[in-house]
């Protein structure tokens, strides 16, 4: 396999050719979520723009070995857990499910393996031990710090100096040699909350006491667990760049592991020009997004901006979004209507597809040659040209799978837009949604219900929303 594909290390600042460790195989660790609420758009863009490059790794030839973690232990579940009354892990069992049914709603391929962070403890403990004989972590005060005074390369990722670094966060200075020095372990404090508290509360035996990890610590160890000292490529949203990534460079890197040979992070998703915040309510969760639109036009939506670009969320762009995608659909759909059978998705790509894909995943230029050949497929069909039609449907359908965007692949064609049937049966439907709301009104609820299963025997599903009732074709097995 020779090198096509390029991709933008953010450890160079430069794009780069991309070859793996092992030829064939590519190993990829992504920072999953930290499950404290149930994920809105901007925690799943992350999700979505790794799952286009392990699918365009995987359309390239290469075997995949993708690990995303997900932090089920941390100061905001705790906190979580405790203002509901109910033990940690409740908490994040039920946002770790609400994460997985979001990527699994946007067709984003479940990982190879999916480390959570409290079953790892073992192996945390063994990278602290590492780190505590090599002279680059210490125990203070019941808890573990890194050194970082110790890893001279410590700063390069972010590209910065420690002296103009500020104190980590993570804990009280008092004991720490360097301000800056990040906890790797965070020690039970007697009396504390967490010494005393319900159950449920975390707490694991150490060398240097009972506590529980820091965050930067469990993707160190999960990585390396599942991927081995060395692995191709590091992923994340670009707001873990500093301090996580940093620190788990330096924590590898310090134990003497290569690790990552990549470091690939995407942009955020705004609002109003800012990073979207838990604090935006619910609007925003994945799925309340689609009740808005389908599923694969959020993911066409999502996906269409450049990994490295900030995506400026509106209802109004994701319409747009939306409408583009349906042209797209419209076209395989009336020439597959014209040719009389199905798109060949294993057809030859245009070269120019694969070209924006190499180039540091461009999928807003392999958009546009889709976009190019819906056109001239249209144009073939009006011309009555069923040769050059049938080759760009074909093509289409081919580019659309690399992206997983094809209306006609499982999930996608189940929920096909039937909008020349929907158009028609509106009318019809609003009618007895009319006569429905009159009887509720007049509390006859025996007649309401008949127009209501009424319509369900047609096939047509009715569900009261607060907006009012909302209908849908039932999907036929
Ligand atoms: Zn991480």
């Amino acid at each position: 396999m020779g090198v096509t594909l390029r991709l933008y290390d953010t450890s160079t600042r430069s794009v780069r050719d991309f070859e793996p460790v092992r030829p064939g195989e590519v190993s990829v660790y992504l920072c999953g979520a930290t499950v404290q609420a149930p994920p809105h758009v901007g925690h799943i863009r992350s999700g979505l723009a790794f799952d286009i490059l392990r699918r365009w790794l995987e359309a390239s030839g290469y075997r995949v070995t993708f690990i995303r973690n997900v932090t089920d232990i941390d100061d905001k579940i705790l906190q979580r857990g405790a203002d509901e009354g109910v033990p940690f892990w409740q908490v994040a069992m039920r946002n770790e499910r609400a994460f997985t049914s979001a990527y699994d709603v946007l067709g984003c391929l479940p990982p190879t393996y999916e480390p959570r962070a409290t079953g790892h403890v073992p192996e945390m403990v063994d990278l602290m031990q590492r780190l505590i004989d090599s002279g680059h972590a210490y125990a203070a005060g019941g808890d573990v710090y890194f050194d970082v005074r110790s890893f001279p390369e410590y700063g390069a990722l972010s590209g910065q100096r420690l002296d103009d670094m500020q104190p980590a966060a993570d804990s009280d200075a008092d004991v720490k040699r360097d301000p800056r020095d990040f906890a790797l372990w965070k020690g039970t404090k007697p009396g504390s909350a967490e010494a005393t508290a319900h159950q449920g509360e975390p707490s694991w035996q150490t060398p240097w006491g009972p506590g529980r990890p820091g965050w930067h610590l469990e993707c160190s160890a999960m990585a390396s667990r599942y991927l081995g000292p060395v692995f191709d490529i590091h992923g994340g949203g670009m707001d873990l760049l500093f301090p996580h990534h940093e620190n788990e460079i330096a924590q590898s890197q310090a134990a003497g592991d290569t690790f990552a040979r990549y470091w690939m992070h995407n942009a955020w998703v705004t609002t109003s020009g800012e990073k979207m915040s838990k604090s935006l309510g619910n609007s925003l969760l994945v799925s309340e997004v689609v009740q808005r639109v389908r599923p694969v036009e959020l993911r066409y939506y999502l996906g269409s901006a450049h990994y490295r670009s900030m995506l400026e969320f509106s209802d109004e762009a994701m319409a747009e979004a939306a409408a583009a995608y349906r042209r797209i659909e419209g076209f395989l759909r009336r020439a597959c209507e014209e040719l009389g059978d199905a798109p060949d998705s294993s057809a030859v790509r245009p070269s120019a597809f694969d070209a924006a894909l190499d180039d540091d995943l461009g999928v807003p230029q392999a958009l546009a040659v889709v976009h190019d050949t819906v056109r001239s497929g249209n144009a073939a069909l009006a011309a009555g040209d069923l040769v050059s039609a049938r080759d760009a449907r074909d093509a289409v359908a081919a580019m659309t799978s690399v992206l997983w965007l094809n209306p006609y692949e499982a999930p996608w064609s189940a929920q096909a837009d039937d909008g020349a049937a929907r158009r028609a049966l509106a009318p019809l439907v609003e009618v007895v949604l009319e006569q429905r709301a009159a009887a509720r009104e007049r509390k006859d609820f025996g007649v309401a219900d008949a127009l209501r299963d009424g319509l369900a025997g047609s096939g047509i599903l009715v569900e009261d929303t607060p907006s009012g009732p909302r209908w849908s074709l039932a999907e036929e097995d």
